[in-house]
C-alpha cells in the first residue's frame, strides 16, 4: 500500500467510525423517545361467547402499543368483569356498564325496562364509572327509559358514553343538565363549527375520536379546522379504538399508530392531554 493509499483508508475508516457513532446516537434517541402513552377511551372486550383475543393476548397488545388505560365495556358485561379481575400492572381499567346483552339490544334498549333493570343490577358490583356505549339517534333519546338512565347516572356519579347524533346529545343534556357525556365518535362527520358549538354549550361534554372524519387530510396532515378545535378545547378530547368487531382488534396497532401520527403534529402539551391526560383527569378519583 502506498502512503497516500494508507492515508486514504485511515480517513475512510474514521468516516465509517464517525457514521457508526452517529447511528448509535440516533438509536439512543429513538429508545429515549418512547411513543406517547395512550388511554383508549372506547374499548369493547366483547364476550360472545368467547373474546376474539384471550386476556393475556389483549394485555400484551396494550403493552406493545403503550396503551396504559382503557374505558372498558363488553357485550355482555362478562368481558369487563374479566378485565377488572385481572388487575394488570400499568393498566388503568375504567369499567362502564354496557346496557346490552346481545347485539339486537342496540336498537331497542332505550325502550326496554328490562335493560334499565340490567343497568341497576350491574351497578351493584360497585366499581363502575359510567354507562355505555349506547346508541341513540335523534328523538329516540326522548324516551322515558333514557331519561331514567340519565338520572340514574347523575345520581350515582356515572359518566354516559353516547354514540349519538348532536340532536340526541342535546336531548340527553335536557333530561338532566348535570349529565356528563363522553360523545363517542364526536358526531362522525358533523361540521367542526357545530362540534365547537356543542363543546362550548355543554362544559361536561367530551369528544371521543374513533371513526371521526376530517382530522387529517389525504396526506396525513392535521387539517386546519381540527388543529384549531384541539387548540381551542385541549381538555375536551379523548382517543379510542372502538374494538366492536374482530377486525378492529386485528388493526389495533395501526389505529394507535394513526393517532400518534397526528398527535405528533400538535404541541407536546396538547398531544399529552388528548392522548391520556384528559382521560386520567376524568377518571382520577376512584369510587
Ligand atoms: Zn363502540
Amino acid at each position: 500500500m502506498t502512503q497516500a493509499a494508507a492515508g486514504k483508508s485511515a480517513c475512510c475508516l474514521l468516516a465509517v467510525l464517525m457514521a457508526a457513532a452517529g447511528l448509535a446516537g440516533a438509536r439512543d434517541q429513538a429508545v429515549a423517545a418512547e411513543p406517547i402513552e395512550i388511554f383508549d377511551a372506547h374499548l369493547h372486550y366483547n364476550w360472545e361467547p368467547r373474546p376474539f383475543y384471550q386476556l393475556d393476548e389483549v394485555l400484551a397488545l396494550f403493552k406493545k402499543h403503550r396503551v396504559t388505560g382503557i374505558l372498558a365495556t363488553s357485550r355482555p358485561n362478562t368481558g369487563t368483569h374479566a378485565l377488572m379481575d385481572v388487575k394488570s400492572e400499568g393498566l388503568q381499567v375504567v369499567p362502564f356498564i354496557r346496557p346490552y346483552r346481545v347485539r339486537a339490544d342496540i336498537g331497542t334498549w332505550f325502550n326496554d325496562p328490562v335493560i334499565f333493570d340490567l343497568v341497576q343490577d350491574e351497578f351493584k358490583r360497585g366499581y363502575y364509572r359510567g354507562i355505555g356505549e349506547f346508541h341513540l339517534s335523534g328523538k329516540a333519546a326522548e324516551n322515558e327509559w333514557v331519561k331514567k338512565t340519565v338520572d340514574f347516572a347523575v345520581t350515582n356519579d356515572l359518566y354516559l358514553h353516547a354514540h349519538a347524533d348532536d340532536e340526541a346529545v342535546e336531548i340527553l343534556m335536557r333530561h338532566n343538565p348535570r349529565a356528563r357525556i363522553i360523545w363517542a365518535h364526536t358526531g362522525f362527520g358533523l361540521p367542526t363549527d357545530r362540534v365547537a358549538a356543542m363543546l362550548s354549550k355543554y362544559p361536561a361534554l367530551w369528544g371521543e375520536l374513533s371513526y371521526r372524519g376530517g382530522i387529517v387530510d389525504g396526506a396525513g396532515k392535521l387539517t386546519p379546522e381540527w388543529r384549531s378545535l384541539f387548540e381551542r378545547y385541549p381538555r375536551r378530547f379523548l382517543l379510542g379504538s372502538d374494538t366492536w368487531i374482530p377486525e378492529r382488534w386485528a388493526a389495533y396497532g395501526e389505529i394507535m399508530a394513526g393517532y400518534r401520527a397526528w398527535l405528533d403534529q400538535l404541541s407536546p402539551e396538547i398531544a399529552a392531554q388528548i392522548a391520556n391526560g384528559n382521560a386520567r383527569a376524568l377518571f382520577a378519583a376512584n369510587r
